[in-house]
């Protein structure tokens, strides 16, 4: 029995780095999960490799575009379909972006910001749709970045995209707190996804001795935080962006 038991949760961006890390240690923890990825091929590679690693059970792929209204309520109305209810939604899905103001096209903009921002608000709106409609409250989880404190020195769009989802954060936390809906965001530091873990060792070496705890971030730390907010030990926590970031401070 683990501190998520019974509940049905969707996470977005489930098939790989941090996301599919969440879907593993929720699963492990008791929950019912649909990884929802860009593609049905890539959410079905990761149900394979789920699998393979022992989790076979009370998992299924979705692959809605995060954009389309329709799209995600037909999914997440798959969901409940399928397990019943639908109690957590973990917005993690999410892209960078590192280009200079100078050199921004609007492609690049539009692309970061519909992830980033829009596709959070869609999937939200889709699963407090579902979460009043039970009447038994619920957890919307975002996720945010250590940037949105900080900003960085380029790609201003992804920081940009960070503040509003501390924003959507808390202005949703008070809207759907009367429906005892909670809405959290984590806010990670540098994390060892592929992309970290692909960076030579000197580097990370660099990165984490800028980092007070002395080390960047695994994927099990940002999923823990998940599992907290989503569970009912946390059922007095709203509006709160928690960092993960181990006191990084740029
Ligand atoms: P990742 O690139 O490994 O995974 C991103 C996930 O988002 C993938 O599953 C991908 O399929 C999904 N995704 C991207 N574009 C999509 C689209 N158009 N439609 C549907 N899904 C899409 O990245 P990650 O490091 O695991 O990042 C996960 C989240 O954590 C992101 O929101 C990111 O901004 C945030 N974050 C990561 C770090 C870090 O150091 N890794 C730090 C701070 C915040």
């Amino acid at each position: 029995m683990g501190i998520v038991d019974g509940k049905v949760a969707i996470v977005t961006g489930g098939t790989r780095g941090i996301g599919y890390v969440i879907v593993k240690e929720f699963l492990k923890n008791g929950a019912k999960v649909a990884l929802a990825g860009s593609r049905q091929e890539t959410a079905d590679q990761a149900l394979a490799k789920l699998a393979e690693e022992g989790f076979a059970d009370n998992v299924m792929g979705i692959a809605p575009t995060l954009t389309d209204p329709e799209a995600v309520a037909a999914a997440f109305a798959s969901v409940v379909e399928r397990f019943g209810r639908l109690d957590v939604l973990c917005n993690n899905a999410g892209v960078s972006s590192r280009e200079k103001l100078v050199d921004y096209t609007m492609e690049e903009y539009d692309r970061v910001m519909d992830i980033n921002v829009k596709a959070p608000f869609v999937c939200s709106q889709a699963a407090a749709r579902i979460m009043i409609e039970q009447s038994e409250g619920g957890s919307i989880i975002n996720t945010s970045s250590m940037v949105a404190e900080y900003g960085q020195p380029a790609g201003c769009g992804y920081p940009a995209t960070k503040f509003a989802v501390n924003g959507l954060t808390r202005s949703l936390a008070r809207e759907l707190a009367k429906d005892h809906i909670r809405v959290n965001a984590v806010a990670p530091g540098v994390t060892k996804t592929d992309m970290v873990a692909a960076l030579p060792p000197e580097m990370v070496e660099r990165i984490s001795s800028g980092i007070p705890l002395g080390r960047v971030g695994e994927p099990e730390d940002i999923a823990n935080a998940f599992l907290y907010l989503a569970s009912n030990q946390a059922s007095y926590v709203t509006g709160v962006t928690l960092r993960v970031d181990g006191a990084a401070m740029t």
